[in-house]
């Protein structure tokens, strides 16, 4: 029977990997899409110790996928289309229709973008709107683009677009930014970036293309048009708890409960990074809880 398998192959997923390997146990790691996760989203990262060339999420991801297959661990893309947990029993079941048994299982699914759910969001996806900046952000090299949220993600967004385009927005419900002072500083002191505070999107404008956003004042309830060429949704994540619902004790914000082990209300099942209740969502985080989870892991499947 298999000692650790891993989901995801993020930083939490292929951290793991990493420590259980090295640690002796047999494991195996399975990605649905690509290895990163969110960081390959992320246009630098500057607050990783020892990157201090402050790689871009591609490459960071690309290291840690490295480092982990130097110890004997590849990520196998292909979809886990159920799992059953239990105290006693750890079956995951491939889209193939492979089933594999295992003495533990680390969740490491990470989160997706939170979308606004609001009208011609849906329609105009990839027609305008994106929740991806490092990814569709050259598409408005030259013209104007519209970020919404006031959170981390959002300002860094806003600081790679401001590169590439010739005026960015950022739209957010308030008028103090949720982002750190490092990043919000460097927003306020970018020219082309301006500060569109106390403003909620209630509609995205436009027929095959975005061609503007309906606002509403959240102060004075004032309905206006932004016209942007691109818009992109920054206002948080929602952990990818689809394959654990009822299995697995949740917390009230739909993130994973786990004691300092990491594990959760599962014996020998495992949370790490963003999927989990966590403090802060960072890598070197979701680095730390990967090694954390492992190393129980292998504890728990020698019991
Ligand atoms: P976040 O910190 O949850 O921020 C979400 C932002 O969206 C907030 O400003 C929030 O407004 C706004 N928002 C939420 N729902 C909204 C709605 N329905 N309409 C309009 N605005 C809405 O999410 P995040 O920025 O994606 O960051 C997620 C985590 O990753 C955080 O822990 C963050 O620190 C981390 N992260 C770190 C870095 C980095 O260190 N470089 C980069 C990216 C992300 P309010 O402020 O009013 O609540």
């Amino acid at each position: 029977m298999l000692d650790v398998a891993i989901i995801g192959a993020g930083p939490a997923g292929l951290t793991a990997a990493l420590y259980a390997a090295r640690g002796g146990a047999s494991v195996r790691l399975f990605e649905e899409l690509f290895p990163g996760g969110q960081i390959v989203k992320t246009h630098r990262v500057e607050n990783y110790p020892g990157m201090s060339d402050g790689p871009d999420g591609y490459e960071l991801a690309a290291r840690f996928e490295k480092h982990t297959a130097q110890f004997g661990v590849t990520a196998e893309y292909t979809a886990v289309k159920q799992l059953i947990l239990s105290d006693s029993q750890k079956e995951i079941i491939l889209s193939s229709g492979e089933t594999i048994e295992t003495k533990t299982v680390i969740l490491a699914m990470g989160a997706s973008p939170r979308p606004l759910g609001i009208p011609g969001e849906k329609e105009l996806l990839n027609h305008g709107i994106s929740y991806c900046a490092t990814c569709d952000g050259a598409f408005f090299r030259g013209r104007t683009a519209s970020v919404i949220g006031g959170g981390d993600t959002a300002i860094s967004d806003a600081l790679y677009l401001s590169k590439l385009c010739k005026k960015v927005y950022v739209i957010h419900r308030r008028d103090e930014l949720r982002a750190s002072a490092i990043l919000a500083d460097a927003a306020k002191n970018t020219e082309n970036i301006e500060f569109v505070f106390n403003s909620i999107p209630e509609e995205f404008l436009g027929e095959k293309n975005l061609s503007g956003i309906r606002l509403r004042n959240t102060k004075t309830g004032e309905l206006s048009v932004l016209e942007t060429d691109g818009a992109f949704i920054a206002v948080g994540i929602i952990p990818r708890t689809d394959l654990v619902q009822g299995q697995i004790k949740l917390a009230p914000n739909g993130s994973i409960e786990t004691d300092e082990h990491m594990e959760t209300s599962v014996k020998g099942v495992f949370a790490a990074g963003d999927i989990r209740n966590t403090p802060l969502r960072q890598v070197v985080m979701a680095c730390a809880d990967g090694a954390v989870a492992a190393s129980y892991a292998i504890e728990a499947g020698r019991q």
